[in-house]
């Protein structure tokens, strides 16, 4: 075992991984349907004009303004263009019937609402020119985009948004980026939730806390493995994973079994590979937070607490997989709110507290969870994300701490 060293701050370390990441995984084309949620492994081009013709913003009159009168006119209907008819052609002298969305015909450049004119039998009175605008009520073509235009980058998150303005402009199927994920949950203590509590044993929480995390952030595709508290066993499971090339993980996450105790034998058989790039983070919860290099396979040691997998996830291997995914912002934005409690002892380690916001007079206050420890899971369902506590600082009621939600955190 290698001799303890000095804690990495979590910006060292942050930097190191984000220097590590490479591209992952393989590409593969889904149908929109399937593609949610997951990250754009080639860029998305405009297959058409959207929208493809200028259209009515409103139900109303099509018309050429320059045929508006200083009072009142009325002119005959010598058109009728609903949404989805074929663009026609506008005769002088008459007005189109027109529904929201339907095709402007040629020669109309102008759209009245409905309520602004008179319907009577064939025609239809208009406004006075005056406070009617040329060119109003016209949604223009390629408003939205141009045909060829590259409406979503590489490396862009697929967010119910992203999907819509895909289809809008003719895209049917995506490339996305899809990784094969490995989760260890190491310790002899650990059961199957659907299993009867036996004596000694507590049941694996971070094995479905985990591969919870990955599905929420687009990588579905998770194998959960069980490794005992054996050196030898360990061994056995990491050769089996490095095996068959054809079925190697992309990433290996593992819980437990990464800190200085004797039956921590994870940490010890990375390194035994030479695969062992730093561990021992100023973090809390999380400071036996370990990675490196499994055969070419990136290895994050998470450590066993699952407030502490929890957050190591969230601001360690999650920037680390955005980078991997070639995504514009590997970090994300904190939020300054200002604490609604103290802390008064400045700690050696940059603190992640489980807390959740509330109004008062108008303005976000945090309040924290009365009960941090990492052991604790209830907290954090409790939160609604994390603030933090820099390494040396103390905080008064009212100071601003840097806060991330738990969705800008997973967005
Ligand atoms: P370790 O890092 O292996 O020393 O584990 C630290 C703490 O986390 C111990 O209390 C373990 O029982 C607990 N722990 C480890 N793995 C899990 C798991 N998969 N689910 C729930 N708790 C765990
Ligand atoms: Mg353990």
């Amino acid at each position: 075992m290698s001799a303890p060293t000095a804690l990495m701050p979590v910006p060292r370390a942050l930097e190191r991984l984000l220097a590590a990441a490479r591209p992952l995984g393989r590409e593969q084309t889904l149908p929109l349907s399937e593609a949610g949620g997951g990250w754009l492994a080639l860029p998305v081009s405009a297959r058409v004009d959207m929208p493809p013709h200028d259209n009515a913003a409103v139900d109303g009159v099509a018309l050429r303004f320059a045929e508006l009168g200083e009072a009142p006119l009325t002119l005959p209907v010598t058109l009728r263009v609903p949404a989805g008819a074929a663009p026609g052609e506008l005769a002088g002298g008459g007005v189109a019937r027109i529904f929201t969305g339907a095709p402007v015909p040629a020669g109309a450049d102008t759209v009245l609402m409905q309520e602004d004119c008179r319907f009577t039998e064939g025609a239809v009175t208009l406004p006075a020119r005056d406070g009617v605008e040329a060119g109003q009520n016209i949604r223009p073509a390629g408003q939205d985009a141009r045909h060829g235009d590259t409406v979503l980058a590489a490396g862009a998150r697929l967010t119910p948004m992203a999907l819509g303005l895909a289809a809008s402009v003719g895209v049917p199927e995506l490339t996305v980026r899809r990784l094969r994920v490995t989760i260890l949950s190491s310790g002899d203590e650990l059961q199957d939730p659907a299993e009867a509590p036996r004596p000694g044993k507590i049941y694996n929480s971070n094995g479905p806390l985990m591969a919870a995390l990955l599905q929420q952030s687009g990588f579905p595709d998770v194998t959960p493995l069980w490794l005992p508290d054996d050196r030898a066993a360990t061994d056995r499971a990491l050769d089996a994973l490095l095996a068959d090339p054809d079925h190697r993980p992309d990433l290996v996450l593992a819980s437990g079994g990464v800190s200085v105790g004797e039956e921590d034998h994870l940490r010890a058989a990375l390194e035994s590979r030479g695969g062992l790039a730093f561990w021992r983070l100023a973090i809390k919860p999380g400071k036996p937070f370990t990675f490196g290099d499994l055969d070419g396979i990136p290895f994050f040691g998470l450590p066993g607490n699952p407030s502490a997998v929890l957050v190591c996830y969230l601001t360690l291997v999650l920037p680390f997989l955005r980078r991997c995914l070639g995504a514009p912002e590997a970090l994300p934005m904190a939020t300054p709110v200002a604490a609604g409690f103290d802390v008064p002892r400045a700690g050696k380690r940059q603190e992640y507290l489980r807390v959740r916001r509330l109004w008062r007079d108008g303005l976000a206050v945090l309040e924290k969870h009365p009960n941090q420890s990492s052991g604790m899971l209830s907290s954090a369902v409790w939160a609604e994300g994390l603030a933090v506590v820099p390494v040396g600082r103390t905080v008064q009621a009212g100071e601003p701490l840097d806060y991330y939600s738990f969705a800008d955190l997973l967005a």
